[in-house]
């Protein structure tokens, strides 16, 4: 459907911070136009709130995670990064796999699904993601997504429903 795309990441992110309360900060950036694009919500909610709470989950308390949004050419970009303890290169490879998790977890939860979800929901939506991170310094995800860009009067007119 048609959603304000800086609404929608600023609403996520309230929803995030509420149930992590205060041990992380968050930091939302938007650049570019993001008012009005064509998205699927449940696939972006899922997207987002699995890479928030990694950068989350996987960064000390006190730790900043930072989402930086931006609308350019018809693609919209996510990118999160944390400054936690990042993913060791021989895990690298296999981080998207169902189950995978890396060798320096130690006790901090988890069940391996969640970036095997998003992976999914990447591709249904016919976009793409990578990553980078460095073991002990921090790691950075980013997802692209192609747009279909909306403008105010197409979207009221009864014609685009
Ligand atoms: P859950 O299914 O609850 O999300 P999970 O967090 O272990 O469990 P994924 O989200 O699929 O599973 O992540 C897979 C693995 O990738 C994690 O176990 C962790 O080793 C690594 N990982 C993912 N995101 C990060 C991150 N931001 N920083 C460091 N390691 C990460
Ligand atoms: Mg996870």
């Amino acid at each position: 459907s048609w959603i304000d795309l800086k609404l929608f990441c600023h609403d996520v992110v309230e929803e995030m911070r509420m149930s992590i309360g205060a041990s992380h900060k968050i930091v939302l950036n938007c650049y570019g136009s993001c008012e009005l694009v064509y998205l699927d919500p449940k696939l972006l909610r899922s997207i987002l709130s699995n890479l928030i709470s990694n950068a989350v989950k996987y960064s000390l308390a006190g730790g900043v995670v930072e989402f930086d949004l931006s609308c350019f050419d018809q693609v919209a970009t996510f990118e999160i990064r944390d400054y936690g303890i990042g993913i060791p290169d021989e895990d690298q490879p296999r981080l998207f796999r169902l189950f995978h998790r890396a060798s320096n977890v130690n006790a901090i939860r988890g069940t391996g699904l969640g970036l095997a979800i998003v992976y999914q929901c990447v591709l249904q939506h016919q976009g793409e993601i990578y990553f980078t991170s460095c073991e002990g310094v921090g790691t950075s995800f980013v997802v692209k997504l192609p747009l279909t860009l909306g403008s105010r009067t197409e979207h009221l007119s009864p014609e685009s429903v």
